[in-house]
């Protein structure tokens, strides 16, 4: 039976880049994914789901060797970034305020997936098994039997990068905490008549949030927040129906829009209460799902991998094993707190811009329009929200 240091369940962006990570520190890798990734036609329709990717993952995903992969001729840089609810208290973030050329890049899900296969393929350390899923982890004292639908391993850890309804956190028995904020965000695809443009914005209504993240050419990709059953109605629509009402409920920044594409998602938020439980690590949405208005799921799961790679490194150059208990407990105490407080803060935002008192409104408007003036605090914020504090 073929044994491995690292079995990562999950080929996503975290699962993925995790395999290269583990993989460049000399350990044998197993990577089992459900779907083989798709590869993307240079000219085909942008795909509905895209990330805001911050400096710090640029950077990571650079180090990895897999941001060269990426086509920048269908990602957005952006530059500026604006939130606002009442007019008075626009709030406007720019590049400039952390001395950087860009604040980050829109990429499709996808693409950084797939630039991550293309680094893990030329990895020897590293064996795909694709299309396979688990069946069944028997644990032993040193070591884990991992049935796989195709064949069977053997893995000194086992990794979950397998999203949101880790089938591992499950297996494990690893609780939650977490709830459902009864809301669904439609994310829609649309061509503008406007030239690309380098911002990204946000306004707040009491229903929720709308956004607008640019893609090129003139395209767009729309986050409109709302009750579940408003984005029920508004699935069931046709595209023009669906761009009218658009244009009713967006701010009026979008000049003529034709909508090309649309899905939704539930929100919910969840964080397992251990990130590592004998010899089951999770990273990614598998340890955490985050509301996605600051765009920072995907940035919190990179930096999951990131400590997770610093973790093990620090332990293989002092002679000790990767899979030591007080190796893995350094991973989970750099990364939950962190995650926490992100989660939190999230969380924090969109009570209170949900909240219907006038008076909150007021604050709260109040409190944009201060942070606006508000110069080394400000930029201290906005360098957290790109990973470079
Ligand atoms: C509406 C919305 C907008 C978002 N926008 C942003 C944003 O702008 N910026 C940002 O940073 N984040 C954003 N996010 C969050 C981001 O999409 C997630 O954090 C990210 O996709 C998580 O990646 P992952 O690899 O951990 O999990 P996933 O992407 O869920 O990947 C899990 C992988 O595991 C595989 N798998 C699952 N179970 C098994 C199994 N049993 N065996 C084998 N394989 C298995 C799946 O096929 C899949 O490939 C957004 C999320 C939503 C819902």
């Amino acid at each position: 039976m073929t044994k491995f240091d690292c079995a990562i369940v999950g080929g996503g962006m975290i699962g993925a880049a995790t395999a290269v990570a583990l993989g460049d520190l000399g350990l044998k890798i197993a990577l089992i994914e459900k779907f083989t990734p798709s590869n993307m036609a240079p000219l085909q329709p942008f795909d509905l789901r895209i990330s805001a990717i911050s400096i710090h993952s640029q950077q990571f995903l650079e180090t990895l060797g897999a941001w060269q992969f990426i086509d920048l001729s269908r990602a957005c840089q952006y530059n500026r970034l604006g939130v606002w609810e009442d007019d008075f208290a626009y709030t406007e973030f720019h590049c400039d305020e952390i001395g950087r050329s860009h604040l980050g890049y829109m990429v499709e899900n996808k693409q950084i997936q797939l630039a991550l296969w293309r680094v893990l393929r030329c990895h020897s350390n590293i064996t795909q098994f694709c299309p396979d899923q688990l069946e069944q982890i028997t644990e032993h004292e040193r070591y884990l039997d991992i049935a796989l639908e195709s064949q069977s391993i053997q893995s000194t850890l086992i990794l979950a990068a397998d999203g949101a309804n880790s089938q591992i956190r499950q297996l494990a028995n690893i609780g939650l905490t977490g709830w459902d904020y009864g809301q669904s965000a439609m994310l829609i695809n649309v061509k503008t008549a406007l030239d690309t443009q380098d911002i990204t914005w946000q306004k707040f209504y009491p229903t929720g949030p709308v956004a607008f993240l640019p893609m090129p050419d003139g395209h767009a990709s729309l986050v409109w927040y709302h009750s579940k059953a408003e984005i029920k109605r508004l699935s069931g629509l046709s595209n023009d129906q669906l761009a009218h009402e658009v244009t009713k409920a967006f701010p009026n920044k979008l000049g003529n829009i034709e909508v090309l594409g649309k899905g939704a998602f539930d929100l919910t938020r969840r964080h397992a209460n251990d990130y590592v439980k004998g010899k089951v690590v999770l990273l990614g949405d598998a340890a955490h799902t985050i509301n996605p208005l600051a765009g920072q799921g995907v940035n919190l799961g990179f930096k999951d991998v990131k400590a997770l790679q610093m973790a093990f490194a620090k332990a293989l150059g002092e002679g000790q094993a990767f899979d030591d208990a007080k190796t893995l407990q350094a991973y989970e105490k750099a990364r939950r707190p962190d995650n926490l407080m992100m989660m939190s803060g999230m969380d924090a935002i969109y009570n209170v811009f949900s909240h219907p008192s006038p008076v909150i409104k007021l604050v709260r408007n109040l409190g944009l329009f201060a942070s606006q003036r508000a110069g080394k605090l400000k930029s201290k914020a906005l360098a957290y929200a790109c990973g470079i504090k």
